[in-house]
């Protein structure tokens, strides 16, 4: 099939031992850690989960750089659980949510704050501050049938090697479960999306040529340079 302009190429992940997992859309929480929500200024009580999206070819892989990008002072990472999607749906119930589930990564929803502070402020979107070029470095995914469906864990973030963040799976104030229901109620839910599910407390700046590096226990591990 011709188009009018060059056809972008598709975004992908590497698969443990597979064929790259082909993004479609990346899906994030906010909020669902209870003290990450208490640094942010946030109430940690359990409203319902709110979300929103980074481009599917924001995605970086393990090892590579995050270019510094434009228009911020002030980079953060958020080390993050992702579940990538095999199965699709809608309305999909919290029992068999994660029979949608093909596999799990470690993810950095890398963030502009000040872009995205200043858009809390004003009521404005968080898109700049959340969905720039190379905002979503995720690292190898390993399948469900490798490790099955993680509920606890440590999740940490070094930079320079030197604890930034700490937290643990089981803290997580929606499930994965949960997460991938209520989700499924707002849009249909389809092969290839991957859902950023939150980070836990410890978020900072990063400068060019910091080195970050994640981990999920039971999940895998991801590093990134700031370029
Ligand atoms: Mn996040």
């Amino acid at each position: 099939m011709a188009y009018a302009v060059p056809q972008p190429p598709q975004p992908a992940v590497a698969v443990a031992g597979g064929d790259p997992f082909p993004v479609r859309r990346i899906y994030c929480v906010g909020r669902n850690y209870a003290a990450h929500a208490r640094e942010m200024g946030a109430d940690p009580d359990r409203e319902p989960p709110f979300f929103f999206l980074k481009p599917a070819d924001a995605v970086v892989a393990d090892g590579g750089t995050v270019p510094y990008p434009p228009a911020t002072q002030n980079l953060h990472h958020e080390v993050e659980l992702v579940v990538a999607i095999a199965r699709g749906g809608k309305d999909i119930p919290v029992e068999t949510a994660l029979e949608h589930v093909f596999g799990y990564a470690v993810g950095l929803d890398m963030t502009r704050r000040d872009l995205q502070n200043a858009a809390k402020k004003e009521g404005k979107p968080w898109d700049m501050g959340k969905g720039f070029d190379h905002s979503a470095p995720c690292g190898t995914i390993r399948r469900v049938a490798e490790i099955g469906h993680p509920a606890k864990g440590a999740v940490r973030l070094s930079v320079n090697g030197e604890p930034r963040q700490h937290g643990d799976l089981s803290d997580l104030i929606w499930s994965v479960s949960e997460t991938i229901s209520y989700l499924s109620g707002l849009v249909e839910l389809a092969p290839g999306d991957l859902i950023f599910t939150g980070t836990p407390e410890g978020v900072g700046p990063v400068k060019p040529g910091d080195r970050l590096e994640g981990s999920v226990e039971g999940v895998g591990t991801i590093a990134v340079t700031i370029g």
